[in-house]
């Protein structure tokens, strides 16, 4: 559903567990911007920083290498790519059916909470995240992009995975177009995130923490841009479907462009 970056001379490339992996360079760009604030910190700033990067990048490879087992799983290859703050698991061979791309679009947020009650666990086994001022900063870390970056990705916003699930669901109920519902749904539950983060960035923090729950973020600048474009994104395919759906486009098992369709 997301176009596959072009591959640029300064990709990082490796392999994981068989699996091939390209890092765009603005993967690096932008988790390094989105941890910007760490360098407030006036003696471990730097520190904090490039341990963000470091988590942020081992964090999206696990998420991303939960959605290429799940791909391996149904008989397929995978190949992983990294860019912007986020990722794509890609397979050219494998053909699974709607159940089994709810599995393997689960699979992505499923591997980074494992990951995040493998920090938890082996926190409460050995306790060592109080061992240092590090620690603890490395702790705080593994298990906020790990929770958040799943939670988020959970969100029935397309293209994240929670996005891709209520197309598939869609698809199962046997609506007529999947995609059309799955993009309304998206640009609504983007639109609401959008408020939500308007809302609690005008609310004063004292009364902000009277009202949400703690575990509950506030929104920044950030999140009012992320889902803004997620949410004019999902409009501008809707636009799209609807001015091709009477060129027959209307197959729910493809959302292929027309002029990039190999069958
Ligand atoms: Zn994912």
């Amino acid at each position: 559903m997301i176009a596959e970056p072009t591959p640029t001379p300064y990709d990082l490339k490796f392999r994981s567990f068989g699996f091939p992996v390209r890092v765009h360079p603005l993967f690096w760009v932008i988790s390094a911007l989105l941890g910007a604030n760490l360098l407030n910190d006036p003696d471990h700033g730097v520190l904090f920083l490039l341990m963000w990067v470091g988590v942020s990048f081992v964090s999206i490879l696990v998420h991303e290498l939960g959605h290429g087992f799940a791909y391996r799983h149904y008989g397929g290859d995978g190949r992983l790519w990294l860019y912007w703050f986020g990722g794509l698991a890609i397979s050219d061979t494998a053909r699974p059916n709607a159940k089994q791309r709810i599995v393997i679009a689960l699979a992505g947020p499923g591997a980074g909470f494992l990951l995040a009650a493998t920090v938890l666990l082996t926190n409460r086994a050995a306790e060592w995240a109080t061992a240092s001022v590090l620690t603890a900063e490395l702790y705080w870390q593994l298990m906020w992009v790990n929770l958040a970056w799943g939670v988020v990705n959970l969100l029935p916003i397309v293209p994240l995975d929670g996005g891709q699930v209520t197309r598939e669901v869609c698809t199962l109920l046997r609506l007529r177009r999947p995609l059309e519902t799955a993009l309304k749904i998206s640009i609504g539950a983007a639109g609401a995130c959008v408020l939500y983060s308007l809302l609690t960035m005008l609310t004063p923090p004292r009364e902000l923490a009277q009202i949400l729950p703690w575990w509950m973020p506030a929104g920044s600048l950030y999140t009012v841009m992320m889902f803004g474009f997620l949410a004019y994104g999902s409009w501008q395919q809707l636009q799209f479907l609807s001015r091709y759906s009477s060129y027959g486009w209307n197959d729910p098992d493809d959302d292929t462009p027309p002029w990039r369709r190999r069958r």
